[in-house]
């Protein structure tokens, strides 16, 4: 058997087409359009060219767009000062604060801090609770989490009553893919199981999975033999392993691999992500549908 690719790179595509035309829509009835604020302390490589990464998205998209970025001196006090001018900005719908922190900066207090109506990132302890309770209480799901689910959905794999196994109890990503899941509506009802490092015999639960997510940051952790034939497999690991020479820009750029033995599994998964292209494309994406569903929230269209 060949394996159905869920691609997260079209998926992409699919679900900015969407957002754009709705921010349009919404500018065009109330005269607003989503406003997001990234703030990135210092001037780490990768996390600079994260927040370049979303701020051009959703510049792309019509958002009112800041990056603020700000030195790696900035004091604990002076961030937090500033999420709160954030917090009490109007136009501003989405904060999301880079991390890592600078180590004399509790990220905890400073997470803590933002608006949870404005928490886009789903982090604060307020929508973590609200994630858990489930339903209409749900504002923000994480990014990552929340385009796993969005593929699987989009793929039209069934997920009531299908057996999910999630590999990895992170609380960007296990945990929190483990509760939507397991949550009573559609694209959920499902029964999960989370596995971790203590788990006894990881195979043999790998080997009851309808759906299969591994997010456990090891490349190749999952054998072929410890997929069900026709499962779904969701490989979030992104594990960088070695360096190459790019075709298009002649750059050295690092070789990816996921969790999963991908050239095995695809022979025996009924779907299956690859990596790189896979869930990966899908954080950013969901990050900007957060930010307009927080406009929504606040116009009273959700
Ligand atoms: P993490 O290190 O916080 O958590 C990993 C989890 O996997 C832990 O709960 C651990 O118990 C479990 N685990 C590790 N080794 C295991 C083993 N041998 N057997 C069983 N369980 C094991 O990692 P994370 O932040 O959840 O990220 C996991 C992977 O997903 C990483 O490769 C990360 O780069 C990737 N990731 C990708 C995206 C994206 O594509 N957008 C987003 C987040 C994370």
């Amino acid at each position: 058997m060949t394996a159905k690719l869920i691609k997260g790179t079209e998926i992409r595509e699919e679900i900015l087409k969407e957002i754009e035309a709705e921010v349009k829509r919404i500018q065009e009835e109330r005269g607003v359009v989503p406003g997001l604020v990234t703030i990135l302390v210092g001037e780490n490589p990768a996390s600079v060219s994260y927040v370049t990464a979303k701020i051009k998205t959703a510049k792309a998209l019509g958002f009112k767009e800041i990056q603020d970025n700000q030195p790696e001196t900035t004091s604990e006090e002076d961030l937090l000062a500033l999420v709160d001018k954030y917090n009490k900005d109007d136009t501003i719908h989405g904060i999301l604060v880079q991390l890592p922190l600078p180590k004399h900066i509790d990220e905890k207090k400073v997470l803590n801090a933002i608006d949870p109506d404005k928490d886009v990132d789903g982090f604060h302890p307020v929508n973590v609770g609200r994630l858990m309770i489930g339903g209409s209480e749900v504002k923000f799901p994480p990014c990552t989490p929340a385009g796993i689910q969005e593929m699987i959905v989009r793929a039209g794999v069934e997920t009531s009553g299908a057996e999910v196994v999630v590999v990895g109890r992170s609380n960007i990503v296990g945990k929190p893919i483990a509760n939507m899941l397991l949550q009573k509506g559609p694209g959920a009802n499902a029964t999960v199981t989370v596995v971790h490092t203590r788990t006894k015999d990881l195979a043999a639960h790998c080997k009851r999975a309808d759906i299969l997510i591994v997010a456990a940051g090891v490349p190749g952790l999952v054998k072929p033999e410890w997929i069900k034939p026709g499962a779904c497999v969701i490989d979030v690991g992104v594990n960088r392993v070695g360096e190459k020479i790019s075709e298009k820009t002649g750059k050295k750029i690092a070789i990816l691999k996921g969790d999963v033995d991908f050239d095995a599994a695809k022979e025996i998964a009924g779907w299956i992500t690859p990596v790189p292209g896979g869930v990966g494309p899908m954080t950013i994406t969901m990050l900007m549908k957060n930010t307009l569903n927080s406009l929504k929230f606040k116009l009273g269209l959700m």
